[in-house]
């Protein structure tokens, strides 16, 4: 990374000069609880630290500030793991993109660290999209499927499990408790997805996997092939 890749951290006459070429990286993160041993804050760090990667990838990537709140609506009940509205959220992503296009970047790229803002993020690119003329990317969790059949993994979903576990143990292990690791596989009634029966109604510990089996090695592992999907997707938009 330059100097600094961090837009907070660079003045207006640094950012003038350089955002006609900049690719602006925006992490979505999220405050909810992430079980008994990792911090409120998993998914904006798992965000940040993606960013931070490509950033030292990409010689005209800019870290913008990131967004720590989101749609955690499963776990409102669950102190302290506030939730946007779904509509909000979405609008909230809307509005950051037109607001960012006016300052005419080369680029603009989103990266989700909390699964659940999956579609919201995706409705708000496509409709962005269609009024401005910055090419604009978005990622989730890319290459997780490579990573899983790689490592034959079999969580229920990306939460407070083997992966998540993981990658927080690679990038703020200072923050993790693996004394506190469990593991918990909660099954699904038939309900599930065909009511409000949610995620958050299922998992005791809040861990949907084997937190136990996390490494940090794990945690580069991935790390790695999430950054080579998204710097290979913005070379192959054009956008390094
Ligand atoms: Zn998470």
């Amino acid at each position: 990374m330059r100097a600094s890749a961090k837009v907070a951290e660079l003045t207006r006459e640094d950012l003038e000069k350089a955002v006609s070429k900049a690719i602006l990286l925006l992490p979505i993160g999220a405050t909810e609880q992430h079980g008994p041993h990792l911090p409120l804050g998993t998914d904006t760090f798992i965000a940040e630290a993606i960013c931070e990667l490509v950033a030292m990838r990409v010689a005209d990537a800019l870290v913008l500030p990131s967004v720590p709140y989101s749609y955690s609506w499963v776990w409102r009940d669950i102190p302290v793991s506030p939730t946007l509205s779904v509509g909000l959220f979405e609008a909230l992503v809307k509005e950051l993109l037109l607001s960012l296009d006016r300052f005419g970047p080369k680029g603009i790229v989103v990266v989700n660290g909390h699964l659940a803002n999956a579609n919201p993020l995706k409705y708000a690119v496509r409709e962005v999209s269609d009024l401005v003329r910055t090419k604009v990317l978005f990622f989730s969790y890319p290459g997780l499927e490579r990573f899983k059949m790689e490592s034959q993994k079999s969580s229920l979903t990306l939460h407070a499990e083997e992966i998540e576990t993981s990658i927080m143990l690679a990038v703020r292990p200072d923050l993790v408790k693996m004394e506190k690791a469990v593991r918990e596989y909660p099954m699904k009634p038939h309900a599930y997805d065909r009511s409000a029966l949610s995620l958050g109604s299922l998992s005791i510990s809040g861990v949907f996997g084997d937190a136990t089996v996390a490494s940090a090695k794990k945690g580069e592992e991935y790390l790695s092939i999430m950054v080579d999907e998204i710097v290979a997707t913005m070379a192959a938009e054009g956008l390094t």
